[in-house]
């Protein structure tokens, strides 16, 4: 590693918080450009991350930087309200072509964990119901409302969120049929209609139609579709956390479109502006307007260099047909890494959908979740020249999510170097 790489690695530990970066950074990288890393030491690095399923459509697209670059020769930051910029407003249009069913209406904001804080407030606000129905294992964000309907990890828990606010239930267990995860979905909702709570004091139900943190599980879409009407039977609200699966993830624009489930609020983020800070609460234009002006708002939300961003990643995942890659390329993958499976005992399962896929990391003698050899794996990878990111209670997932313009070559790579690890 280059000195000065080294020098400055030294000031970690006094000016960034433990919570942000452990005492030596991880990658150290001089430049990202489409499926790759280059790292300080000269070596290149396979991206099968995303940036955490962000990058959609590749680092530093072209079409993207150009976007930035002429925004930002005209504008960087007005006062919400005050200012109107052209770029959000061409992207509430572009975005409302896009979403799911009737959702058309959009409050901006900067991260996932705001868009679902938006979600959560709207559905109160609506409903004038007070409480929100989660599922166990799910991801929604770190602030203290979002984290109440969040349980992943139980680190997170320990600052005791909202409490009071949210109940949890079961999410779908992998290896049930459809018939008995509907029939324990059913029981899940009465027996806590019956001992906890009363449905006509739920304000909503929040999940992530596909577990991203909490494992990448994907459930059947007669189970998401009961949700729904199990909500339409009791005035609940359905919001959809697509921070993770929005912009393609699945194969389609939105996991919603993958189900055919129409939340009535959704709460999108990550991939919508290839790596600037923007994200959305969205409801159809009815609900949305019964939000009063004023009484919720953000300094950053829509800032037009992050709407011009967002406008050129949609268009380019339309002009290169990025959502047909997604599948195509997906099932190339899924079919590599289920021989994969065949291969190395330690593969204990491999699920996912479109370009986004957990490798669940087992003990070949006890057959039990290993976080330990997938930390391990994880590490060699790296050395290899590729990465991936964990996920799952342990950590013993690990999470492929390449860029949605990846290629079989790549894909062949990168599982070329994972063998090598396992190896
Ligand atoms: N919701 C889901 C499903 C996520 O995966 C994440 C982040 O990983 C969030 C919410 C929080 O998003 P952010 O980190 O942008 O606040």
């Amino acid at each position: 590693m280059p000195q000065e790489w080294n020098d400055l690695a030294q000031t970690i530990p006094y000016r960034l918080a433990p919570s942000m970066a452990k005492d030596h950074p991880n990658l150290p990288v001089e430049k990202e450009e489409g499926c790759y890393y280059y790292g300080v030491d000269g070596k290149t690095y396979l991206d099968f991350t995303s940036g955490i399923a962000v990058t959609n459509v590749g680092h530093r697209h072209p079409k993207i930087v150009a976007a930035i670059q002429e925004e930002a020769g005209r504008f960087t930051h007005g006062p919400i309200g005050v200012i109107q910029y052209e770029s959000i407003l061409q992207l509430a249009n572009e975005l409302a072509e896009i979403m799911p069913g009737d959702l058309d209406c959009f409050f901006f904001g900067n991260s996932g964990t705001e868009a679902v804080e938006g979600a959560l407030k709207l559905a109160r606000h609506v409903t004038k119901r007070p409480y929100v129905i989660s599922f166990n294992g799910c991801f929604h964000g770190r602030t203290l409302g979002s984290l109440s309907v969040s349980t992943s990890k139980a680190k997170y828990r320990k600052y005791q969120p909202a409490q009071g606010m949210a109940y949890q239930i079961p999410y779908y267990a992998t290896g049930d049929t459809e018939e008995q995860a509907i029939a324990k979905l059913e029981d899940s909702f009465a027996s806590l209609f019956a001992h906890q709570v009363s449905p006509d004091e739920v304000a909503a139900v929040i999940i992530e139609p596909v577990l991203g943190e909490g494992g990448y599980i994907v459930p059947p879409a007669s189970w998401l579709q009961r949700i729904r009407t199990i909500c339409d039977e009791h005035g609940m609200l359905l919001i959809f956390d697509e921070v993770q699966t929005g912009f393609g993830r699945t194969g389609e624009w939105f996991a919603a479109h993958t189900f055919g489930v129409v939340p009535d609020i959704m709460a999108i983020a990550k991939g919508i502006a290839s790596g600037l800070p923007l994200s959305a609460t969205v409801a159809n234009h009815k609900l949305m307007q019964q939000w009063p002006l004023g009484s919720h708002a953000t300094t950053f939300g829509g800032n037009p260099i992050a709407c011009a961003a967002a406008r050129a990643t949609i268009a380019v995942i339309k002009e290169e047909q990025l959502l047909d890659n997604a599948k195509q390329v997906g099932a190339y993958a899924k079919q590599r890494l289920n021989a994969m499976q065949e291969k190395w005992p330690q593969i204990g399962a491999v699920r996912g959908i479109g370009m986004m896929f957990g490798i669940e990391i087992v003990d070949p003698k006890t057959g039990e979740k290993d976080g330990d050899t997938a930390a391990k794996i994880l590490d060699l990878a790296l050395e290899e020249g590729v990465l991936f990111y964990f996920c799952g209670n342990a950590g013993e997932v690990l999470r492929m999510i390449p860029p949605l313009t990846v290629t079989k070559a790549e894909i062949d790579e990168g599982l070329a170097k994972l063998d090598r690890a396992f190896t």
